[in-house]
C-alpha cells in the first residue's frame, strides 16, 4: 500500500522521530510491517514471511531494506531513505544487523513479527531491544495537519453513512443485523473507505454487549438499535457509534439517552488542552453515575485514533497522560442493561488550542426511524 504523503512531511516526521530517540537514549529504530512503517515513509509492507525493515540511525542515513521482488512498488524518497533491497538467498537479517551496528539500544516496532525478531535476536546479540511504542506513540497520538485531514475526510464520509440510518435510508425491521451491517459496509466503501474495519449492529438486548457481533437475529419494530461502524480511508481510521429508535422509545430509555447524551457533551468540553485523559473519562463517568447508571458504564470513555482504530492517547482512569493538540481520540460513553437494552454515543475528536474539532456532526439525537 501506498500513502499520499508529501516528503516534506515524511522529512518533519523523521526529524522529530530522531528527536524523540535522543531523549529515550534510543541508537537505532527498527520498523517493519504495521502503521508505524508508513508513517514515516508512506510505505506499508506487505505481511509476508520476506523481511522489509526500515532501518533509522539516530545519527546517520536511514534504510529501507526490502525483499528484492517487493522493491518496485516502494516510491523512493532520497531525502528520507535509500533502498536497500535483498535477494531471495541473501540473510536479510545480517543486512540489517550491518546497517545498525554499533547500536547499543534499538527500539523495534510493535507490530515486527516475532520470528522477524527472534532472528534479529541472534544477528545482533549485544544490542538491547525495546518497544518502538517507547519512540513512535507520541509521534503518531499528535497528528499533524496532513493527518488531521485525513481523519476529517474520514469522520464526513461516516457521518454520511450515519445520516442514511437516521433519515430511514437503510432499512432496518424485519431484516437481521447481519444483513444491515453488510449495508453498512457497502455504504462506507461508497461514500470513499477503502477498507472496512467492522460495522456492529445491535438490536434491542443485544446492545446491551458494548462489541456485539452482528448476529441472525432479526430487528423488530419498537426496538433501539446500536451501530458502531467505522472504517479506513487513506491510512486514516473513521469511527462512529449512533443508536436508531424504530418508535417511540419507553419513557427508561429515553431519559438514560438523555443522560448519556450529557455525558458525552460534558466529556467533549472537559477534552482541553492541558487536562488529563483520566479526568475526561470521570467527567463522563460522573454524569452517569449521578443518574444511577455507574454500573452500567462498563468501559473507559474513549480511545486515541488514526492510522490504527485503537493507539495512544486511551481515554481512561489511571491514563495521567495531558492533552495536547493533534491528539485524536474517540468519546463514546455508554450505558448497558444486561438482557435489556443497551446505548452508546460516539464521537472523534481532535484536541486544539481552541478547544476540540468534532470529525463526526452526524445528529446526536435518539433519532425515532421508521425503516
Ligand atoms: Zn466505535
Ligand atoms: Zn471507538
Ligand atoms: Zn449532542
Amino acid at each position: 500500500m501506498k500513502l499520499d504523503v508529501a516528503t516534506p512531511v515524511l522529512v518533519d516526521r523523521v526529524a522529530r522521530t530522531r528527536a524523540q530517540m535522543e531523549a529515550e537514549g534510543v541508537d537505532v529504530l527498527l520498523l517493519s510491517t504495521g502503521p508505524d512503517l508508513p508513517y514515516l515513509t508512506a510505505y506499508a509492507a506487505m505481511p509476508l514471511e520476506r523481511l522489509t525493515m526500515f532501518v533509522l540511525p539516530r545519527d546517520g542515513e536511514a534504510t529501507l531494506v526490502v525483499p528484492r521482488l517487493e522493491a518496485p512498488r516502494v516510491v523512493e524518497r532520497p531525502e528520507v531513505f535509500s533502498i536497500v533491497p535483498w535477494g531471495e538467498t541473501e540473510d536479510p537479517f545480517d543486512l540489517v544487523a550491518h546497517l545498525a551496528k554499533g547500536a547499543w539500544v534499538a527500539a523495534i516496532g510493535d507490530h515486527t513479527w516475532a520470528r522477524f525478531l527472534v532472528d534479529l535476536l541472534a544477528s545482533m546479540p549485544s544490542t538491547t531491544f525495546r518497544r518502538g511504542a517507547s519512540v513512535m506513540s507520541p509521534l503518531r497520538s499528535r497528528k499533524d495537519d496532513a493527518e488531521i485531514d485525513a481523519l476529517r475526510a474520514a469522520g464526513a464520509a461516516a457521518d454520511r453513512v450515519a445520516a442514511q440510518l437516521q433519515s430511514g435510508a437503510i432499512p432496518l425491521v424485519g431484516r437481521t443485523e447481519a444483513q444491515v451491517s453488510i449495508d453498512i459496509s457497502q455504504r462506507l466503501i461508497d461514500e470513499g473507505h477503502q477498507k472496512v474495519n467492522f460495522a456492529i449492529v445491535a438490536a434491542g438486548e443485544n446492545a446491551a454487549s458494548p462489541h456485539h457481533h452482528a448476529s441472525e437475529r432479526v430487528i423488530r419494530a419498537g426496538e433501539v438499535v446500536l451501530c458502531d461502524f467505522g472504517g479506513t480511508m487513506n491510512g486514516y481510521c473513521s469511527d462512529i457509534t449512533r443508536c436508531v429508535s424504530l418508535g417511540d422509545p419507553p419513557a427508561e430509555v429515553a431519559d438514560a439517552y438523555a443522560v448519556l447524551h450529557e455525558a458525552q457533551h460534558a466529556a467533549v468540553r472537559a477534552a482541553v488542552v492541558g487536562t488529563s485523559c483520566e479526568e475526561v473519562d470521570a467527567t463522563a463517568r460522573r454524569i452517569i453515575a449521578a443518574a444511577g447508571w455507574g454500573e452500567q458504564f462498563l468501559h473507559r470513555t474513549g480511545h486515541g485514533i488514526g492510522m490504527e482504530e485503537h493507539e495512544d492517547p486511551y481515554i481512561v482512569e489511571g491514563n495521567d497522560v495531558v492533552l495536547a493538540p493533534g491528539h485524536a481520540f474517540s468519546i463514546e460513553p455508554g450505558i448497558y442493561v444486561a438482557g435489556r437494552w443497551g446505548m452508546r454515543l460516539e464521537d472523534i475528536l481532535v484536541a486544539a488550542e481552541a478547544g476540540p474539532e468534532a470529525m463526526n456532526r452526524a445528529d446526536h439525537d435518539l433519532v425515532v426511524v421508521d425503516a
